[in-house]
């Protein structure tokens, strides 16, 4: 029944220029892309047709040509292209999707070719099986993400939601920033002992499954995040949210693409947007400010394979065009000032009480106490 399809593997260069260019917008291919010829193995020889229904159906190997990659939930993934569609390896697919929790069942019956010993499914296809949108991101690729829809939330509880920066005692800016190593773990530890709940905002929608809910956010996307504040949160399970800026990963004092990507692949990081550029939002035009959420979460969602749902206003300054922007494309905006975050409160004006280096351990209870079902 394949062999029909099989007579495409002849028309090579007839595939190679309906596949390589899907977008307009998008870059001239990688050069490795045009060693892919070279490495094509020589068509194979039609099977011969077997008409006893209980021999099972001959392998067919078919022939794809290389085409431009796809961010694939996070994963920089090679794609194939024959008859019009692109190809990718199911292997890489679920690898890729392991972090989302996807079930390997619902991919169960898309048609699936083999390729080089490999099963290869339309890309297509299985990003809509597993609920994952299409973008391009900032680099001109195209991106599979995952976007997460945030159910009702129940208005009457309190959750403190605090806000850090850096976490470390190499300090190379303002001071107060910095939360050094021993005070992180001496937080986190407090909170584990005094059973305090990490969450995510997600995590919001059921909020009636936690009893003392915090959530512990952290600003700019510093490197320490990965060195230092990694390992703690793994150490005591606690969720954290991370405000990435778009343009700066890879940048001096900041985590690269790659360890953020390993940040949200880890089940305790929410990587969230603080814009594209860290820029004063309260002072940008309306389509200015849409290219600065656009931008900002195609880079993440690239990176990740999550679009992201909350923004963190860059120095907490947002004005009511921005907040009305802001609607379009997130669930929470997040200030940097004010005290507890009530459910039911405008979700775009969240209050976060800052965590400085200098605070104690006294006024870090004080932040904590209100947390937990408004009696
Ligand atoms: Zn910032």
């Amino acid at each position: 029944m394949r062999v029909s399809r099989l007579l495409v593997c002849i028309c090579l260069l007839a595939l190679l220029c309906s596949c390589t260019a899907p977008e307009a917008a998008l870059p001239d291919p990688p050069a490795k892309q045009e060693q892919a010829p070279e490495t094509l193995p020589a068509p194979v020889k039609l099977p011969e047709e077997d008409l006893t229904a209980e021999e099972p159906e001959p392998e067919i190997e078919y022939v794809l040509l290389l085409s431009e990659p796809v961010w694939l939930l996070g994963r920089l993934t090679e794609l194939y292209c024959a008859d019009e569609i692109e190809w990718a390896a199911l292997a890489d697919i679920l690898e890729a999707a392991k972090p989302l929790n996807t079930d390997a069942q619902m991919l169960a019956g898309v048609e699936t070719i083999r390729f080089q010993a490999q099963d290869y499914v339309p890309l297509a296809d299985a990003a809509q099986r597993l609920g994952l949108e299409w973008g391009e991101a900032p680099d001109g690729l195209r991106y599979l993400a995952k976007r997460q829809t945030i159910g009702q939330i129940p208005e009457g509880w309190n959750v403190p939601v605090l806000m850090y920066h850096a976490v470390g005692d190499e300090i190379w800016g303002y001071s107060d920033l910095f939360v050094s190593e021993a005070g992180m773990e001496e937080q986190l530890q407090y909170l584990q002992e005094n059973g305090y709940e990490p969450i995510w905002f997600s995590d919001l929608a059921h909020i009636e499954d936690y009893e003392k809910p915090v959530i512990l956010t952290f600003d700019d996307g510093y490197d320490d995040n990965y060195t230092v504040l990694y390992p703690l949160l793994e150490k005591y399970q606690a969720k954290a949210t991370i405000f990435v800026i778009g343009n700066a990963m890879g940048s001096i004092h900041k985590m690269t693409q790659a360890q953020v990507y390993e940040l949200a692949a880890s089940g305790l990081v929410s990587i969230q947007s603080h814009t594209y550029t860290h820029g004063n939002l309260s002072a940008m035009d309306e389509s200015t400010l849409r290219q600065e959420m656009e931008r900002s979460n195609a880079a993440l969602a690239a990176a990740t394979g999550q679009i992201p749902y909350v923004l963190c206003y860059p120095e907490g300054k947002y004005s009511h065009l921005t907040m009305d922007v802001a609607k379009d494309y997130y669930t929470f905006a997040l200030r940097m000032d004010g005290w507890t975050y009530q459910t039911g409160m405008d979700p775009y004006q969240v209050p976060r009480s800052f965590v400085s280096r200098r605070i104690t351990l006294p006024d870090y209870q004080w932040f904590l106490t209100p947390s937990g079902k408004i009696s």
